[in-house]
């Protein structure tokens, strides 16, 4: 059986030449991130590239999502790269400070000092560091350290509770939607999104770029928390961000959350990513741990379309091996996954028809234990529908459109084919859609496969019919 969830790795130095990339897609990378918190355009182009050169040696959609860096708040640099904060002493963050010492740090986010005042308290790092906010001078917040250690240059800053007034999409993120854009990239994430109207702002952008990305919204701030509804709603999909989101919501409610996001971005159609520190340890160990395998595994186990690598495969010693494991995880808690249609699916009714003949093939699939569902698709709409329940069994998503198909490369349990779609009739359509799987031994002659597809042909939105076949049975037409 094919691997359901999708893997997302993080480019870096680790993983920026060709045949690291192709040896991290044989091991099974999906879609790759290009994470544009760091490096030059230049850089995401360059890696575009060699991703779609090695993704056509090996044979495999790969799909790339740009990762915007947001409005992450940060202090500035130090004079000697690093200080150390001691518990209890006083620390002072100061807008206008250029280069810290160990007194005080600068800002790049200025206006923190307008969003912060006595009582806040602010987290460094990924909250290693914490800070408790005394009062607020002019440019200056004056706080004392309330969890010391090593900070370093440009480490973020977050508020506890969240409250931060920075917009979701900086001059840079505007930049970078046009970078994305001209190399075509089939996802964009948005960081630090607080509502509806940061994910129109994102797709219009990226439209007017010419860019046809998909929008991904990353929750991680109490604000996006909130207005999850609507966050889903205005995005293709949306990214578990647990780094910030942690810090912002305190990590023991981050458990809770993920199963809640993930049921409903499915539930409304939609793509979720669950994200950060899944593998940490693999960054120096060629192994991960007892509580890594148990955190991929329920991510899982909670319906994720895909599980993500930041530090992992971007700066890591084991990018290839990082991946080797985490798809074994997947594999072995996608056969532990209890398969059942939820009870609401029955109930539930449609307006349109592509959409009742999706459900209407995963019901059928469910039911006849078929082999494989192939969907003739343009868009990738049908697979989409389907890859929302779990009925146990492959969809084949086969397209003329090679965009849809590295789209495709991020739903789960969705493997996007490219299948020229040139021939007549619909009946010499769907014997070739079963040759072609039999050819790439997925199928064999006796299985039951159920197949999907839109009469007249070629148009996007289209599909009306439902065809169950036993392998073999179909005739090619007479010509
Ligand atoms: P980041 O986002 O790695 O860009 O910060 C993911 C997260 O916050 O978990
Ligand atoms: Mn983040």
């Amino acid at each position: 059986m094919p691997r359901d969830t999708k893997i997302v790795a993080t480019l870096g130095p680790a993983s920026s030449d060709a045949d690291v990339l192709e040896r991290m897609i044989r091991a099974g990378v999906d879609v790759v991130r290009l994470n544009f918190s760091h490096g030059k355009p230049q850089d995401h182009i360059a890696r575009a590239q060699l991703v779609r050169e090695a993704a056509a040696r090996v044979g495999r959609p790969v799909g790339i999502l740009a990762d915007l860096q947001g409005p992450k708040i940060r202090v500035g640099k130090f004079a000697d790269g690093k200080i150390w904060l001691d518990k209890g002493a006083p620390f002072i963050l100061d807008a206008k400070c250029e280069l810290g010492n160990a007194d005080r740090a600068g800002l790049d986010y200025k206006d923190l000092t307008r969003d912060v005042s006595a009582g806040s308290v602010l987290l460094l790092d990924d909250g290693r560091i914490v800070l408790d906010v005394q009062r607020v001078l002019g440019s200056e917040i004056f706080t004392i350290v309330r969890h010391g250690g090593e900070l370093s240059d440009n480490k973020g800053i977050n508020r506890q509770g969240g409250g931060l007034s920075a917009a979701a999409l900086t001059a840079k993120d505007m930049d970078d939607i046009r970078t994305a854009a001209s190399i075509d990239v089939d996802f964009v994430a948005i960081s630090f999104p607080k509502s509806a109207a940061d994910m129109y702002m994102a797709r219009q952008l990226m439209h007017a770029a010419g860019g046809h990305a998909l929008t991904i919204a990353k929750i991680e701030r109490v604000e996006a928390v909130a207005a999850l509804e609507e966050i889903i709603s205005a995005s293709d999909g949306i990214m578990v961000a647990r780094g910030d989101l942690a810090v912002e919501v305190g990590d023991a409610a981050v458990p809770a959350l993920q199963k809640r996001m993930i049921r409903m971005a499915r539930e409304r159609n939609k793509l979720v990513i669950t994200a950060t520190q899944m593998m940490e340890s693999m960054i120096v160990s060629p192994a991960p741990t007892r509580a890594e395998v148990s955190d991929v595994a329920n991510a899982v186990l909670d319906g994720t379309d895909a599980v993500m690598l930041s530090a992992e495969t971007a700066a890591g010693r084991f990018p290839v091996e990082t991946i080797e494991a985490m798809a074994r995880i997947c594999l072995e808690a996608e056969k532990s996954a209890e398969v059942t249609l939820e009870r609401e699916f029955l109930n539930q009714v449609f307006t349109r028809i592509d959409q009742t003949i999706s459900l209407a093939a995963i019901w059928a699939a469910h039911h006849l234990k078929v082999k494989a569902i192939a969907a003739l698709t343009e868009s990738g709409s049908t697979a989409l529908w389907m890859s929302r329940l779990n009925c146990g069994v492959p969809v084949y998503a086969l397209t003329p459109r090679s965009a849809a198909l590295t789209k495709m490369s991020l739903y789960r349990a969705v493997f996007p084919v490219l299948m020229d779609q040139q021939p007549s009739s619909r009946d010499e359509l769907l014997y070739e859609a079963e040759q072609l799987l039999m050819k790439e031994n997925l199928v064999e002659k006796g299985d039951f496969i159920v197949l999907t597809a839109g009469e007249p042909m070629g148009n996007s939105g289209g599909t009306n019919t439902l065809k169950i076949v036993r392998v073999g049975d179909q005739q090619p037409a007479a010509s």
